[in-house]
C-alpha cells in the first residue's frame, strides 16, 4: 500500500508534495525540500481541510497507521544506527515518570548501557487521582487520565518493538519499586529528576525503600520476603552482581531544553527577569544534542505478569468522547506526528509568530504542550527539528519564536527550584499580602463558563470539553478571575490542574503567580481588558460563537457584548470598558501594564 495515499486524492504523493513545495516556495525562501519523516503529504478521515465550520479537530490530524509510519521514520533519525556496546552488568530498572518516550531519553539510555537487562516500570500512583490541596478538585481529570492511558499504550507498544515491555503496577512508587528491585535483583533504579515538593517527597521515599532492601538483603540474603508476589520471576542476579550493595536510585536531569548543569548560574542565582535569563542562556550555553538511544534495547527480564494499561473505568473515571474542539491523541507516536504535521507537512512553523495568539482550530500554535508535559516529546528534539527546518526551509522570527517560548518553559522549571513551595502559596514567591475572596458561587460561574462575558465563558467551556485552552485564553481568564472577580488565584490554578492535558506544576503555578501579580518578577502584573482582547483576538466573534452557539444568530459586532440576549454579567469589569446594556461597547485601552507577549 502506498504510504499516506489518500483515497480521495487522485495525485500520487510525490506529485502532491511537489505541488505543496512549489506553492510554499513562492511564499518562503526554501532551501531544501527534505521532510522530517516522510516527504509525502498525508490524508485520512481526520485530515480534511480545517475550516472554521469544522467542529472537531484531531491533533494530529492523522490516523493511527500514518502516525506509526511517521514515528518509525523519526525513530530512525534519532536512534543509534549501529549496535552500541553496553558496558554494564545485571538488571537496571527504568522508572518512567513524566518522560513517557524512547527518543532522547537519557534515563533509558543510561539504564541500558549500565546493565545486561532493562526493566521498564510505570507506577499508577493513587495520589495522582486524589484531590487538589486546598479546594478538593480531582487532581487528574478524566481528559488527562485518558491522555495518559494513550501515552502508556503507545510507550508499551514502542518498548515491545524494541525488545522490552512495560511493567505496570498500581500503587505508590516507594512501595512498588523496592519490591520489584528485590524480585529482579536490580542494581539501580533510573528515573528523571523532578523539582516540586510532592515529586521530591516520592523520590526521597523511594530512595529510603531501596535502602531498606539493601539492609534486608544483607540480613536475609536467601529470603524472598518483601518481594512483589504478583511477579513470577526468579531473582536475577545476572553476572554475579553483588546484591549486598543493594539497589540505588539514580536521578537524571531531562525535562528542559537547556541542561541544568550547563546554566551560567546556579538556580539560587537564577535571574528574576525572564529576559535576563534568556539572554544569558542563549549567549553562554549550548543546547545539548539529543541522546541517541539504540534501536534494540532487549532483552527484557522474564516475567509472566507485565500488568495492563488501565481503563478509565478502572481509574474510577468516565468520559464522553470529545466531539467539539480539539481531540488530542496521547503518546510519543502522536507527538512526533504533530511535529511532522506542524513543521514539515503544513509549514506552519514559518508563520508561528503571526498566528500564535489565535484561538480557533488547531493550527494557530504548535499544540506541543500536552506531549511536553507528559514527556512524550523532548524539547531538545524540538530544538534539533527547528534547526533542521531553518537549514532546509526557512529561518525567520517565527522559527526562533518557538524556541523563545520553550525557554519560558525552562525558566518556570528552574524557578520552581529557586522558589520551592512558595509558587504554590497565596502570596507567591514575593510573599505579597492581599485580600482574596473564596466566594464559591462566583468561582463556579467562572469554572462552568457562566460569567456573562462570552470571551471568558467560551474559554472555560473549551477547557472543560477538551482539556486545552490557548495561551491567550489562559491569560484572559486568569486576569478576569484575579482582577475582576477578586478571587483567590489558587482556585483557578487548581481548576487548571484538574483540567489541563498539559498540566505541569512549574508552568501552571509559575504562570498563575505571574498572572496574579505575586510572581518573582514584580513587573509582570497585568490587567487584560476583555473588550480590548475581544477586539484584537476575536474581532468577528468567531471563537465565542463556536463555543456558545446561541451567539451565532447575532451580528458579529454584538457577539462579545450581547446585552440582554445572553446571561447577565456576574461582576462589572474593574477598569472601565463596561459595555452598555444595549450591547454596544466603549473600548478604552488597558489601564495597567501591557500584555507580556
Ligand atoms: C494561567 C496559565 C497557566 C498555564 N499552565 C500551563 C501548564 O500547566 N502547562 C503548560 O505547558 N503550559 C501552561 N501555560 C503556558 C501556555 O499557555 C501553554 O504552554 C501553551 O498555551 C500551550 O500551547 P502550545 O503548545 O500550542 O504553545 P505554543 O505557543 O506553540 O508554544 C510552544 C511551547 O512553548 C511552551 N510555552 C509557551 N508559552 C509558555 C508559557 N507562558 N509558560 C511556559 N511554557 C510556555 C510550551 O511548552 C509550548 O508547548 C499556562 C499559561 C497561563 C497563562
Amino acid at each position: 500500500m502506498a504510504l499516506f495515499r489518500s483515497p480521495a486524492s487522485p495525485l500520487p504523493p510525490s506529485l502532491r508534495l511537489r505541488r505543496l513545495l512549489n506553492t510554499s516556495r513562492s511564499k518562503l525562501s526554501l532551501r531544501s525540500p527534505t521532510a522530517m519523516a516522510s516527504s509525502s503529504s498525508s490524508s485520512s478521515e481526520h485530515n480534511e481541510p480545517l475550516s472554521s465550520s469544522a467542529k472537531l479537530f484531531h491533533v494530529p490530524a492523522l490516523n493511527a497507521h500514518e502516525m506509526e509510519q511517521i514515528a518509525d521514520k523519526t525513530v530512525d533519525r534519532y536512534s543509534r544506527s549501529y549496535d552500541a556496546k553496553r558496558r554494564g552488568r545485571g538488571t537496571a530498572i527504568v522508572w518512567f515518570r513524566n518522560d513517557l518516550r524512547l527518543l532522547d531519553n537519557e534515563v533509558l539510555f543510561q539504564a541500558w548501557s549500565s546493565s545486561e537487562l532493562v526493566l521498564p516500570v510505570y507506577c499508577l500512583d493513587p495520589r495522582h487521582f486524589a484531590t487538589t490541596r486546598y479546594f478538593g478538585f480531582p487532581k487528574t481529570g478524566a481528559l488527562r487520565a485518558q491522555f495518559l492511558i494513550e501515552c502508556l499504550e503507545d510507550l508499551k507498544k514502542n518498548l515491545v518493538k524494541r525488545g522490552l515491555d512495560l511493567l505496570i503496577r498500581r500503587g505508590k512508587p516507594e512501595e512498588i519499586l523496592p519490591s520489584i528491585a528485590k524480585t529482579f535483583g536490580a542494581h539501580t533504579v533510573y528515573a528523571q529528576k523532578e523539582t516540586c515538593s510532592e515529586e521530591l517527597g516520592v523520590e526521597r521515599r523511594v530512595c529510603k525503600g531501596l535502602h531498606l532492601v539493601a539492609l534486608s538483603s544483607v540480613s536475609t540474603s536467601n529470603e524472598l520476603s518483601g518481594m512483589d508476589s504478583s511477579i513470577d520471576a526468579k531473582p536475577q542476579h545476572a553476572s554475579g552482581i553483588s546484591f549486598k550493595m543493594g539497589p540505588r536510585l539514580n536521578l537524571i536531569w531531562g525535562s528542559t531544553m537547556y541542561h541544568i548543569d550547563d546554566l551560567p548560574f546556579s538556580t539560587d542565582h537564577l535571574p528574576d527577569v525572564y529576559t535576563q535569563f534568556r539572554k544569558s542562556a542563549e549567549s553562554k550555553c549550548r543546547i545539548r544534542d539529543c541522546v541517541k538511544v539504540p534501536k534494540y534495547l532487549g532483552p527484557a527480564p522474564s516475567t509472566n505478569d507485565w500488568g495492563c494499561v488501565p481503563t478509565l473505568k478502572q481509574l474510577g473515571l468516565s468520559l464522553d468522547q470529545v466531539k467539539l474542539g480539539m481531540r488530542f491523541s496521547g503518546g510519543e507516536s502522536a507527538a512526533l506526528s504533530r511535529v511532522h504535521e506542524y513543521f514539515w507537512k503544513k509549514d506552519l512553523l514559518s508563520t508561528y509568530k503571526k498566528t500564535r495568539n489565535g484561538m480557533v482550530g488547531a493550527d494557530y500554535s504548535t499544540k506541543f504542550s500536552p506531549w511536553l508535559a507528559s514527556g512524550c516529546l523532548s524539547p531538545r528534539l524540538l530544538c534539533e527539528e527547528v534547526k533542521r527546518y531553518e537549514m532546509e526551509r526557512v529561518a525567520n522570527d517565527s522559527t526562533y519564536w518557538v524556541l523563545f517560548e520553550l525557554i519560558w518553559r525552562d525558566y518556570f522549571r528552574f524557578l520552581s527550584i529557586k522558589y520551592g513551595n512558595s509558587i504554590f502559596h497565596l502570596g507567591g514567591p514575593r510573599k505579597v499580602n492581599s485580600n482574596w475572596s473564596q466566594d464559591k458561587k462566583l468561582f463556579d460561574c467562572w469554572k462552568d463558563g457562566r460569567t456573562g462575558y462570552p470571551l471568558i465563558d467560551a474559554n472555560m467551556k473549551e477547557l472543560s470539553t477538551t482539556g486545552f485552552m490557548s495561551n491567550r485564553g489562559r491569560q484572559i481568564v486568569c486576569s478576569f478571575l484575579v482582577r475582576d472577580m477578586g478571587l483567590d488565584w489558587r482556585m483557578g490554578a487548581e481548576w487548571f490542574e484538574t483540567c489541563l492535558l498539559d498540566y505541569d506544576p512549574c508552568s501552571n503555578y509559575g504562570n498563575w503567580t505571574y498572572g496574579a501579580g505575586v510572581g518573582n518578577d514584580p513587573r509582570e502584573d497585568r490587567y487584560f481588558s476583555i473588550p480590548k482582547q475581544a477586539k484584537t483576538y476575536d474581532p468577528e466573534g468567531e471563537y465565542v460563537a463556536f463555543w456558545l452557539p446561541q451567539l451565532q444568530v447575532l451580528p458579529k459586532d454584538k457577539r462579545h457584548f450581547p446585552g440582554r440576549s445572553y446571561i447577565q454579567q456576574i461582576v462589572p469589569l474593574k477598569f472601565g470598558n463596561i459595555p452598555r446594556q444595549d450591547g454596544t461597547q466603549i473600548i478604552l485601552s488597558d489601564r495597567r501594564g501591557k500584555s507580556r507577549r
